[in-house]
């Protein structure tokens, strides 16, 4: 390969203004194992000074009108317009996702900006009608404080925004822990940020504060009681050990955690949409995003035929430097994630599964894997972050949605079918029990209007669009006495 992702990241880092140089935390890119820079890891004490400045900043902050706050977020979104292209490549050049899908992820930061200004003027209570004579009940949204958003390689940066750009507009100032193995993406944003509130009078200092490094700076934020909410994305394992934490000190914790998502293709699917969906949601991305395609639910009667057509396309996927324009699949994030998929594959095998790809072909790259599974368990219901599709037949609907529902995660789901009774079965409340139910497309690639997240071991957080903006803020229920008496609730005497 003659590309050299040293050189790309100094150009890119020349572009985007920052230089990442002496730090113990290194960057390496999956596309040739290139080390493209480094940052410093903090220490607790660094994460307690950075908390400490997103404090006193909050202390100012809060008492910007939201609209202001909208501006900043309007600002920000421009100058992301102005940096889209670098911004791009360098999320593909540090987690290996092909460009088209590095650019698309700078362009969900712009979208949540437009959407976070337009809320800016919505956050909104309700006044309600009260027992009592002569009185105003109503609820009150108030900012929260500083926000603590712990984020997953696979998104380096569009997570961090859906979280941040709601947060801000909230009124509330962000700490933000990305992932180790994306530090360079963090850093870019947040010199951009930089540049953009430093020429918004309005804007304190310490309203985006940066902390690298991996779990003990997660857990630094975690333990922080300063910290009312804490935002994280990322596997199951890593909730279940941040989760206690938070709440022992009576925190909120927004959790985003691991899916297991499953397509449901019916004989009335329109197959040649289906393909197409089934190819983007299983390998876009290498496998690596949570809504990934992973278990694909086929009845009998068209199992032959589409699943002879998958086997078909699989080999031709083109596979290599996710910077060249016809390639699908780029890389794997690091040799730890081929040595899992690997693993995943050997497990399936012994549990009776007929495998086709799924090789490593040197690199982080691995050759997209079809798993024929004669049953739903073991591997098949632990996700397992790679291009690997299991596949299970069915035949009656109810056994598709128990198949579905059947797995410890519930984020995504999607049914194939021109079947109107089908399709709305399993979008009903005793369909899919996931937190995205899509019908005729795939399970991955979600749009910000909607709330975003999952049940079950994914955690019940909701993030980017509908109204999630309300986890990032605190209610007060409010009652005016605008009357010369005391009327008490529940008709309740007490004369003194
Ligand atoms: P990961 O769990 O290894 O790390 C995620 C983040 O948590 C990192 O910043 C890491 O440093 C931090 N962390 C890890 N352990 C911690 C701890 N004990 N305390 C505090 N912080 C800790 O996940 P990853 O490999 O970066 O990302 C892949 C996972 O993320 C997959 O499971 C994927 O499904 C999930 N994910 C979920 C969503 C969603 O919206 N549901 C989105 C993206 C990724």
């Amino acid at each position: 390969m003659s590309f050299s992702s040293e050189a790309e990241a100094a150009r890119l880092f020349d572009r985007l203004g920052i230089t990442p140089g002496a730090g113990d935390l290194g960057s390496t890119s999956p596309i040739d194992g290139g080390l493209i820079g480094k940052v410093a890891t903090a220490s607790p004490a660094d994460v307690a000074a950075a908390v400490g400045r997103a404090q006193a900043a909050f202390q100012h902050w809060r008492m910007v009108p939201a609209p202001r706050r909208g501006e900043l977020v309007r600002r920000f979104g421009e100058a992301l317009r102005a940096h889209k292209e670098p911004l791009g490549r360098l999320v593909t050049l540090e987690c290996g996702k092909i460009l088209s899908e590095g650019l698309g992820e700078v362009q969900e930061m712009i979208d949540i900006c437009d959407f976070a200004v337009g809320l800016s003027r919505q956050l909104h209570g309700l006044t309600i009608a009260t027992e009592r004579r002569d009185h105003r009940m109503m609820e009150t949204w108030h900012p929260l404080g500083p926000v603590g958003v712990i984020s997953a390689f696979n998104f380096p940066v569009a997570v961090w925004a859906w979280n941040a750009c709601l947060a801000l507009v909230c009124g509330d100032t962000v700490v933000w822990k990305p992932s180790e193995k994306t530090p360079l993406c963090a850093a870019a944003v947040a010199a951009i940020f930089a540049g953009v509130a430093i020429e918004f009078e309005e804007a304190p200092e310490g309203l985006l504060e940066l902390v690298q490094g991996g779990r003990e700076a997660g857990e630094a934020l975690a333990d922080d009681p300063r910290v009312p909410l804490v935002s994280a994305t990322g596997s199951t394992r890593m909730g279940r050990a941040l989760a206690p934490r938070v709440a022992v000190r009576f925190g909120r914790t927004l959790l985003e955690l691991g899916g297991n998502n499953a397509m449901i293709v019916a004989p009335s699917a329109d197959l040649a949409l289906a393909e197409r969906a089934i190819a983007f949601a299983a390998v876009g991305t290498a496998g690596q995003r949570c809504t990934s395609l992973r278990r694909l639910i086929v009845h009998d009667d068209i199992y032959d035929h589409l699943v002879g057509r998958l086997k078909a396309i699989w080999p031709g996927l083109s596979i290599g430097n996710p910077f060249e324009s016809g390639t699908l699949v780029g890389p794997l994030i690091d040799e730890d994630a081929v040595a899992a998929m690997q693993a995943a594959l050997a497990r399936a095998k012994g549990q009776g599964g007929a495998i086709q790809g799924g090789e490593p072909i040197g690199g982080c790259y691995v050759r997209p894997a079809l798993a024929e599974m004669p049953a739903q368990s073991g591997v098949v219901i632990e996700e397992t972050f790679a291009p690997i599709l299991y596949i299970l037949r069915y035949r009656t609907l109810d056994e598709a949605i128990a198949l579905q529902n059947g797995v410890p995660q519930g984020l995504s789901s999607s049914i194939f079918t021109t079947d109107l009774r089908e399709a709305e079965t399993f979008l009903s409340a005793a369909g899919s029990d996931c937190g995205i139910a899509n019908v005729n497309l795939g399970p991955s690639g979600a749009e910000i209007g909607g709330a975003f997240g999952g049940e079950k071991e994914t955690g019940g957080g909701r993030e980017s669009g509908s109204d999630s903006w309300r986890a990032y803020m605190r209610r007060a229920t409010n009652v005016v006495n605008y009357g010369r008496d005391l009327p008490l609730a529940q008709g309740v005497d007490f004369d003194l």
